[in-house]
């Protein structure tokens, strides 16, 4: 290879805020054909917003959002920021203790019910179902029902169960980046092909794919952060090459394990230290310049 062409290069996408960690680098784009995208914070904005909160049985919907808030004020991930923040807006939050965290699945802790006769505390689970039947909290029919229900709305919608009971749902909005339909169009237009993976429900995941332009059987949700590097594997045994484009802490297995791994600039430093590209805009338009830098790179050592 020409080394002086390769240095062009990364020089020339660090000017277009693509930082590439080394020339080898654009050797690897050369035999990609699929590019994987987490949705949160990828493909959509990452900035969600509760927009409901329903309560089960004899809660209010004001005491299961102040519950998870407290406990979500404790995790980084978008959606407990979302949740604390608007649980703050209602008021002061409990006290939180024994705070565990589940990457990909979700947060509890122990509120201190200082209100109640003895002053206790009282555990309180935040998460997706799995999450919830892994600590052995199960939905009725019906609670499920009602969760599918937010969920085919294309709401993130979260379950919260106190005193290990299903106490309610928080249904939080997120939306596609505004430039993701266009620049997955010219990503298709390059000869790759999109693909969505997702930790989220499949009815939120499909009701994003459909915005942005990418085929439902393109689609896989409900992937646990290790099982994200176990699709990109399987990808790969069907396939030449595959990209993943990432932000998260929950990502940074698979962009290592994919043959060209690019973080958001937006995202994690952990997501960074995976990859192998940093997007420093949150733009999505930079995936396919970054492509097309590269094979215009290589094309002059050719
Ligand atoms: P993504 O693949 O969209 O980046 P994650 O792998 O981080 O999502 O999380 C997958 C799912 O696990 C989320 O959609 C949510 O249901 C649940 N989850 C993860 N972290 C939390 C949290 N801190 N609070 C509530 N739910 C969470
Ligand atoms: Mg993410």
């Amino acid at each position: 290879a020409t080394p002086t062409a390769l240095l062009a290069g990364t020089s020339r996408g660090s000017k277009l805020g693509i930082l590439i960690k080394s020339a080898q680098v654009l050797e690897d784009t050369r035999h990609v054909n699929t590019i994987v995208m987490d949705k949160t914070g990828t493909v959509t904005a990452g900035q969600l917003r509760v927009v409901d909160t329903l309560a089960f049985e004899t809660f209010s919907p004001g005491a299961v959002l102040t519950a998870a808030a407290a406990v979500e004020s404790r995790s980084e991930h978008p959606i407990a920021a979302a949740i604390a923040a608007a649980g703050r807006a209602q008021g002061s939050l409990p006290a939180v203790t024994n705070f565990v965290s589940a990457a990909g699945g979700g947060v509890r802790g122990e509120i201190q019910d200082d209100a109640a006769a003895v002053p206790n505390a009282r555990p309180v689970h935040v998460g997706q179902e799995s999450y919830l039947k892994s600590e052995g909290i199960q939905l009725t029919g019906s609670q499920r029902e009602a969760l599918r229900q937010q969920q085919e709305r294309g709401l993130t919608t979260i379950i919260v169960a106190i005193d290990r009971q299903p106490a309610g749902l928080i249904c939080l909005q997120d939306t596609p980046k505004p430039e993701a339909r266009k620049a997955i169009a010219e990503l298709k237009e390059l000869g790759l092909k999109p693909v969505l993976l997702t930790g989220d429900a499949a009815p939120v995941a499909r009701a994003v794919a459909q915005q942005v332009g990418i085929d439902p059987a393109d689609v896989f949700a409900g992937v646990s952060p290790e099982d994200k590097v176990s699709q990109i594997e399987k990808l790969q045994a069907n396939q030449q090459g595959v990209a993943m484009v990432g932000d998260g802490v929950n990502d940074a297995a698979a962009l290592a394990r994919a043959d060209l791994g690019i973080a958001m600039g937006s995202g994690t430093d952990v997501a960074m230290e995976a990859a192998d590209m940093t997007i420093m805009r949150s733009d999505l338009h930079s995936i396919p310049t970054a492509i097309r830098l590269s094979r215009a790179t290589l094309k002059l050592i050719k």
